[in-house]
């Protein structure tokens, strides 16, 4: 597993595309041999084996999960563990998105859990989080990042911290065409290395990616991804178009 920094774009497909279209995607995108950075895949569950059949041979190219249980096996109807997803050679997992904390009340103890079984599995984690736009309007966006990170990373060791791919996402800006300021995120992004240098070390927050994610799109990309402390994207809408999603990697 790697432990640098480095720029990743992640594609969140969430609920959508058949598996036949979701290949087709990804080979589209795959067409690309020059990728300039890290590039995600995260499909449904139902998709993960047959894409990575396609991804499995592509340098820089990875498979994650939407989600996971922490429990390894038991009686958890419709969930999924981290040793089944390591089984299928999944090597990431998106885990607290806000969706999930808002729609299936995924509470900051089991987002906490998950980041602990995705660990121990040797998965990487993409630990997601982000402020309500009620908050914001509070001015109450740090207190609630801050928050969410502590508590997603409480119990986790320094090595195991460099491990976690960090997600800034305002929730105000998911699917809604609403993109924060580069300013907004940046600003944010700075914040999150703070609050991961108090929890472990100056030099581990220097180290590890942090994306940002809401309404990232071609016409925005660059500003954003140009920002000192943005190190990538996680891309919901615009990652189900091959060529929107190619304009975003190469703004990279
Ligand atoms: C997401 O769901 O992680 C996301 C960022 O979605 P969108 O790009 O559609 O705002």
């Amino acid at each position: 597993m790697s432990k640098n920094r480095r720029k990743i774009i992640a594609a969140n497909w969430k609920m959508n595309l058949t598996i036949g279209q979701g290949k087709e995607l990804v080979h589209n995108i795959l067409k690309e041999k020059d990728l300039p950075c890290e590039v995600v895949f995260a499909p449904p569950f139902t998709h993960l084996s047959e894409i990575k059949k396609i991804t499995s041979d592509r340098d820089k190219v990875f498979l994650a999960a939407q989600n996971c249980h922490h429990e390894s096996s038991g009686a958890f109807t419709g969930e999924i563990s981290t040793d089944m997803l390591k089984d299928m050679g999944v090597q990431m997992v998106i885990v607290g998105h806000s969706e999930r904390r808002e729609l299936f009340g995924d509470t900051g103890k089991w987002i906490n859990q998950k980041i602990k079984a995705c660990l121990k599995r040797n998965l990487q984690p993409i630990f997601c989080f982000g402020e309500k736009l009620e908050q914001r309007e509070q001015n109450q966006h740090f207190e609630t990042v801050g928050k969410q990170i502590k508590e997603g990373l409480s119990g986790l060791s320094e090595a195991q911290i460099q491990d976690v791919i960090f997600a800034y996402e305002p929730v105000w800006a998911i699917g809604t065409g609403h993109t924060a300021t580069p300013g907004q995120a940046e600003e944010m992004h700075q914040f999150v290395r703070e609050e991961i240098s108090s929890t472990s070390s100056d030099q581990v927050a220097r180290s590890v990616p942090i994306l940002y994610g809401g309404s990232v799109k071609p016409a925005n990309a660059s500003e954003l991804l140009s920002c000192p402390n943005i190190d990538g994207a996680l891309v919901g809408g615009a990652s189900l178009k091959a060529n929107d999603f190619l304009s975003i990697v190469a703004a990279v």
